[in-house]
């Protein structure tokens, strides 16, 4: 069984993947986490994310930078969002997403072209969103739990700025696939939102 969870960032789609695939006791690959490596690769290069030279250059990431706590930053999410414009970058991590999502048994994955591109045969797809707003302020509450300091403001401007590059390229734009279920989290807490998607999923197999 393959679940396709999609969404814009901060939208929950990564909690629920991770719940979804504790669940149906699938393995989880969180997609985006290979596109914060190369941004960040890139910068320890000291290369340009927008060349699509570098940015390809940078795909030959070690492993274990998956595990970089500095992947989880704003500034290497903004990274992994100029860096995944690049179709030369989307197509050298296709195999290895494709792969994990055809192993033996199923598998969970999350990103924003899962259910597009990656397995667009996936059982079931769910499109996790909510307003810009509300994921700010999740983005924000993170970020203090954190000790980091960032003002509200500026994370709804970064918010609204990542969207607009993530549904504006050219290449696997972020877009719901057409039969995927959307799921809008704007009103539920983490319990409910984990809940609506289980529930999802098993209506959509029965
Ligand atoms: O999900 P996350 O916020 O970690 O993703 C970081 C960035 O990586 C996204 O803003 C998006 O530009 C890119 N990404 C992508 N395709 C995916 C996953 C992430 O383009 N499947």
């Amino acid at each position: 069984m393959i679940i396709a969870v999609d969404g814009p960032t901060a939208s929950g789609k990564g909690t629920i993947a991770k719940a979804l695939a504790a669940h149906f006791g699938l393995p989880h690959l969180d997609t985006g986490l290979l596109y914060r490596a190369v941004g960040r690769q890139v910068a320890l290069l000291g290369g340009n994310p927008d060349d699509p030279a570098d940015a390809l250059a940078a795909c030959a990431f070690a492993d274990a930078l998956l595990d970089d706590e500095a992947l989880r930053s704003e500034e290497s999410g903004s990274l992994a969002s100029r860096v995944s414009v690049h179709p030369a970058v989307r197509q050298a991590l296709y195999e290895r997403q494709r792969a994990f999502a055809l192993q033996p048994g199923g598998a969970v994955l999350d990103g924003r072209d899962i259910g597009t591109v990656i397995a667009p045969d996936a059982d079931v797809k769910l499109f996790v969103t909510a307003s810009v707003a509300e994921r700010a302020r999740r983005r924000w509450l993170e970020m203090q739990a954190r000790g980091l300091e960032v003002e509200r403001a500026a994370m709804e401007r970064d918010i609204t700025a990542r969207d607009a590059r993530d549904m504006g390229r050219k290449d696997a734009p972020l877009v719901a696939a057409a039969d995927a279920l959307t799921l809008d989290t704007s009103a539920f807490n983490r319990e409910e939102a984990i809940e609506a998607a289980i529930e999802a999923v098993e209506s959509k197999l029965r």
